[in-house]
């Protein structure tokens, strides 16, 4: 399955052994550096070759007009789109006046190595110019956790054969080029002309910045870089900038044997409301303060912080390096993708690249905050902040579509609907529900009461609200709740009746809205005002949702004996596997979607991950049953499925399914599994992998807040092993083929479930379990 680009499997690196310019790309996106606010591809130093030469910065966007040819009511208006920014990654060297280029002269030696203990990417080549001069050259890189405004890289020249000049040109472009592909709607719509116009230029000594507004947005960037350089050699110094460019030339007339070391520091400050003026103060500030520290002093902060994430989140998969690797990659993905973010969403592809314009999807509630929430939980809940921060856009959402309370948009960067295709999009209300049950998982996982009272009952009083105006009691149904003409997560059936996902996951949505409205109306009276005067909340509704939600419609199809995962579904006719060939997938690229609409043919896991999110709904023989029945026609062409076909498959009893879902979506980046990895990482399926691990092998369910375990081992592995967080404790999960240790870090004892078995557990005091099912 690994083809390219592929890697050593190091439990703890990612090793490009040698460059290679067809699959440039794709080492862009696996070399990239991020901290969840700033975000470098893995560009080589110098300016070229390079694939896309991408800077972002989550949040930071440009707006334009959506162009339809035909328009109806309530289309979304405008496209937001990342932006690729200032770059400030490249610093160039020229030996006697030829440029280093991988391409030319003799490149002896390259590597790069991505080290996920420290998040720092290096590189180390020799390269002998065409003039026949000979250099080894070292970089290190890093984007700054500590430092959420700062990125530092380190370029060190040793001379083999000399002398020679040296001429090391530090610059800082803005408006690189955008991605221009647009016949797959997964990467990204070009944004054509110049976006980035000048606000200011400023330069002195070996310090530039430059500041920009965005041109429709209005946004403001301001990017400076400044240096400090190490060696004997004497040197001259050129600054220069304008407003489309900055740069800083050392020029070095080196001896052989000796070594030129270039620090260059980059800072980014963005901001939508506050003045140019107000972020080049910011930029000053950071960069005389970082200028003190040397680059070994930023690579010793930024160890001690990966560490601390290893601490609370390493996975340990032992039997299989490659999965180890992959598995870790994952995981450092996810802290890439949000450690800084803060009050911001977390990207389909993170920071690592333009695919789907940079924006957020329910990738980021149903996938990524189902890890965030049990090994970073601080993190978790600054998300969810960035979704109450826009629910009155989700509000005046809801009233366009002539819906009460509030409607998230499907994809976003600001909070505004940015689907242009409403079937595949606007249709998928069941990102209301998406985004509470990950407020109400956040709130049973931690504990975290005030969140839940200052802000997420908000949303859930307002998604619920959606919800009882979307649906109605229908007397043909027994008068049962029903929910129309909605898409469910199958992007391969759209604008169906019934969907089993967004039906069950609305009842849940209902039921959490009522239950902590009545819990406060019947202990606290001062919070319960608050929020009925918050949401104009009237005492009937409560009873208005847990009916519906105790009434909602769950399609069975009696003759089959298996759930539907919609009205119609099961009545259409089976997809044409035989006459299709394998380079016609993912179908979305080569069928109409009429064409896919009118077949039994399923894009992702959606009565699947019904079953694993409202898995107390349905019983094992039911799971079984519908499994067996949807798993073969679903293609899988959506990222977001395997690792959710990997959880059901465990619970099922499919180990070695599981174990084939479960690498797949681990190597789904890594080993790039549907060929797109260049438009950055898919983020859920990255999430998706401590999922499968955890949710699948581990058989984690928490459905009435216990934690409870069905672990079993793929006979593959030879240990398993995760950290929790649970209600501020730390809970060490460790499984082999044979035995489960759990062991409580610290704190008050707890109590979990291990294959339906009660234990207690004491803080440093380890229970130990047979893994597997109990003999029946
Ligand atoms: C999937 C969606 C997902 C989006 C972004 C689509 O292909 O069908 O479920 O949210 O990609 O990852």
């Amino acid at each position: 399955m690994i083809d390219h680009p592929s890697f050593p499997a190091d439990p703890w690196l990612i090793q490009e052994t040698s460059v290679n310019p067809e699959v440039l790309a794709q080492t862009e996106t696996l070399l990239s550096l991020s901290n969840g606010y700033l975000g470098l591809r893995g560009n080589l130093d110098e300016p070229d070759p390079f694939e896309e030469a991408g800077t972002y910065i989550n949040g930071f966007y440009e707006t334009r007009p959506i162009q339809y040819g035909e328009r109806a009511y309530g289309y979304a208006e405008d496209d937001q789109t990342i932006l690729n920014v200032t770059d400030g990654k490249v610093v160039a060297l020229a030996v006697d006046g030829e440029p280093l280029d991988v391409r030319t002269g003799r490149l002896e030696a390259h590597g790069r190595e991505l080290d996920m203990r420290e998040a720092v990417l290096r590189r180390q080549l020799r390269w002998r110019s065409p003039g026949g001069h000979t250099v080894e050259v070292r970089s290190r890189r890093l984007v700054c956790f500590t430092r959420r405004h700062l990125a530092a890289i380190e370029y060190e020249v040793t001379v083999v054969d000399g002398p020679v000049t040296l001429t090391l040109t530090s610059e800082m472009v803005p408006n690189q080029s955008e991605q221009t592909n647009t016949s797959d709607p997964r990467a990204s719509a070009a944004l054509f002309g110049q976006v980035l116009l000048p606000a200011f230029a400023h330069g002195e000594d070996e310090r530039v910045v430059l500041g920009h507004v965005t041109r429709s947005s209005r946004m403001k960037l301001v990017t400076g870089m400044d240096h400090v350089v190490h060696t004997d050699q004497p040197y001259e110094v050129d600054q220069s900038f304008n407003d489309d460019r900055g740069t800083v030339t050392y020029t070095v007339r080196a001896e052989a044997g000796s070594t030129f070391r270039l620090v260059k520091y980059l800072s980014y400050h963005t901001s939508a409301t506050d003045s140019s003026d107000v972020l080049h103060g910011r930029a000053r500030d950071l960069l005389d303060e970082s200028k003190a520290l040397d680059f070994e002093d930023l690579v010793a902060e930024q160890r001690a912080y990966v560490q601390a994430f290893w601490d609370d989140a390493d996975l340990v998969v032992e039997g299989d390096d490659a999965v180890q690797q992959a598995v870790r990659f994952a995981l450092f993905q996810i802290l890439q993708a949000s450690a800084r973010a803060e009050v911001a969403g977390i990207a389909a592809k993170g920071l690592t690249g333009q695919g789907y314009e940079g924006h957020y999807f329910w990738d980021m509630e149903t996938f990524v905050l189902g890890v965030l929430t049990y090994v970073r939980p601080e993190v978790a809940r600054s998300t969810l902040l960035f979704r109450h921060m826009t629910l009155d856009a989700a509000r005046r959402r809801a009233a366009v579509m002539h819906q009460a309370g509030a409607l998230f948009p499907w994809r976003t960067i600001n909070g505004e609907e940015a689907s242009a295709y409403f079937p595949a999009g606007t249709a998928q209300y069941h990102i209301d529900a998406d985004i509470a049950y990950a407020v109400q998982r956040y709130a049973d996982v931690t504990g975290d009461t005030d969140f839940l009272e200052d802000y997420g009952a908000e949303i859930l009083v307002e998604t619920a609200r959606m919800w009882f105006s979307l649906g109605s009691f229908q007397d043909r149904k027994g008068g049962a709740f029903c929910i129309d003409e909605v898409t469910g997560p199958d992007e391969y059936s759209a604008l169906c009746d019934n969907n089993t996902y967004t039906n069950l996951m609305a009842a849940a949505n209902l039921r959490s809205a009522a239950a902590v409205a009545s819990r406060l109306r019947d202990t606290d009276d001062r919070l319960y005002r608050r929020l009925a005067q918050r949401t104009d909340l009237e005492p009937h509704e409560i009873d208005d949702w847990q009916r519906a939600a105790d009434a909602i419609y769950v399609p069975f199809d009696d003759e089959l004996g298996i759930h539907a995962q919609d009205d119609e579904f099961l009545s259409l006719d089976p997809w044409d596997w035989e006459g299709t060939s394998p380079d016609q997938y993912p179908l979305l690229l080569h069928f109409h979607p009429l064409v896919i609409y009118r077949y039994q043919v399923i894009k992702q896991a959606d009565l699947i991950l019904a079953m694993f999110l409202q898995g107390d709904r349905f019983t094992r023989d039911e799971k079984r049953a519908a499994f067996d029945y949807y798993d073969p026609i679903t293609t899988g062409d959506s990222s977001l499925s395997a690792c959710i076909q990997a959880v059901v498959a465990a619970e099922v009893g499919y180990l070695e399914k599981a174990y084939d879902y479960a690498r797949k979506t681990a190597l789904m980046d890594l080993a790039d599994v549907n060929h797109n990895v260049g438009d950055g990482i898919h983020i859920a399926a990255m999430a998706g992998t401590w999922i499968a691990l955890v949710h699948g092998f581990g058989g984690l369910r928490q459905p009435d807040g216990t934690l409870r375990f069905e672990p079993q081992l793929p006979p593959e592995w030879d240990r398993l092993a995760f950290p929790l967080h649970h209600r501020g404790h730390v809970l060490d999960v460790s499984i082999t083929g044979e035995d489960t240790t759990y062991t409580l870090r610290s704190g008050d004892p707890v109590t979990i479930e291990h294959w339906g078995e009660e234990l207690t557990l004491t803080a440093g005091e380890p229970v130990t379990r047979p893994t597997g099912p109990p003999p029946a």
